[in-house]
């Protein structure tokens, strides 16, 4: 017990210095470029938006840039529009903020590196890539590092401001599933609330939201689920063809990976997407201590232990195999120290 404390409070000295360094960087610049990770999800958004609302609280000036759209249940929440969608960036900033990318390539977007960066990142191995550097993996969101920034800068929390970290904690922790979750996340989401957040609506907002389309689009996956080692392991497939029957896009794939994890036995879940390119999009996640981040790892890819991914080139036939043995394993593995 007195070890853990011992090295939660050198973390939090670590990140206190990171945090005045990363505050003073700001308070000296006045055009600030704000990215994120590409195909992003509601952490991304979340600490992105915040993080604008409360630059231009101090006055600054904000751009905001991203490979990929948000999906549309998040296109609604405030500043969503503003963030630009484009594979380069040759805006003039004087620094560059990147949050929740372990190194530059994983933005999607070109033309970033000849910035002052400053990097916050929740994410295993993150390549410490910035010029300042601050990477807390213990961190449930990326929001919550941002949190500390902001709280840090004296900016108070705008309902815009804890809407998007609300947003980013609910998102990123699999709406309070995951094993990362602290005291410190439900402290900050208490401030959030208090900030004139609605826990209600922002649920029904972000998981509750489908359109009729995604729901055909749930039961035709779900119908071609396979279960594999005795039910522990539940894997999904699309193909575009399903999209179409159901009038969906990719989009609409966003959180589905996370329904088989409500049935009792099954401990991880893999979602097989090939696309016409060669390339097969993997993503899983798990329950308690089923490593995914450590298969992910194995190609390539990241994350965090219940929810990692990546990409591999190759037909879904030939890639499959190998990659379902090593979930298998993760599976077993994690099994042994489960509560
Ligand atoms: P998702 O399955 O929702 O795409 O991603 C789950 C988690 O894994 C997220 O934290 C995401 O950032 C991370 N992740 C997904 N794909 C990749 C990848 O190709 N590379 C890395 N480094 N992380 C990924
Ligand atoms: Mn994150």
């Amino acid at each position: 017990m007195s070890k853990t404390t011992t090295a939660n409070q050198a973390d939090a000295a670590a990140g206190s210095d990171v945090v005045t360094s990363i505050c003073q960087a700001i308070l000296r610049r006045q055009r600030f470029l704000l990215t994120s990770h590409a195909r992003p999800d509601g952490d991304t958004i979340g600490s992105q938006l915040a993080m604008a609302y409360a630059l231009e609280a101090l006055g600054k000036q904000v751009k905001l840039v991203n490979a990929d759209a948000a999906p549309d249940h998040y296109r609604e929440f405030p500043g969503v529009d503003r963030i630009e969608i484009a594979e380069r960036s040759d805006a003039e900033a004087d620094a560059l903020i990147v949050m929740e990318c372990s190194d530059l390539s994983r933005t999607g977007v070109a033309g970033l590196d000849g910035h002052f960066i400053i990097n916050i990142d929740h994410h295993a191995g993150n390549r410490m890539y910035g010029a300042l550097n601050w990477f807390d993996e213990s961190a449930a969101a990326c929001g919550e590092m941002v949190f500390d920034v902001i709280r840090a800068l004296g900016v108070p929390l705008s309902r815009e401001i804890a809407t998007h970290i609300y947003l980013a904690i609910l998102t990123d922790t699999g709406s309070f599933h995951h094993s990362n979750i602290t005291p410190r996340t439900f402290d900050i989401c208490r401030q959030a609330v208090e900030a004139g957040v609605n826990p209600a609506a922002m649920a029904r907002r972000v998981f509750d939201s489908n359109s009729f389309g995604k729901l055909k689009l749930i039961g035709a996956l779900l119908d071609a689920m396979e279960l594999i080692d005795n039910g522990r392991l539940a894997v999904l497939y699309l193909d575009e063809g399903m999209l179409e029957t159901c009038g969906c896009t990719h989009n609409d794939t966003e959180g589905v990976i996370n329904l088989p994890l409500t049935a009792r036995e099954i401990q991880a879940v893999v979602f097989f997407k090939a696309g016409a390119t060669g390339e097969v999009r993997v993503s899983m996640r798990s329950k308690y201590d089923v490593d995914v981040r450590a298969v992910a790892n194995a190609y390539g890819g990241g994350g965090h232990k219940n929810a990692a991914g990546f990409t591999v080139a190759g037909q879904l036939a030939e890639v499959r195999p190998q990659i379902i043995e090593r979930l298998v394993t993760a599976v077993r593995e994690g099994l042994k120290s489960r509560p």
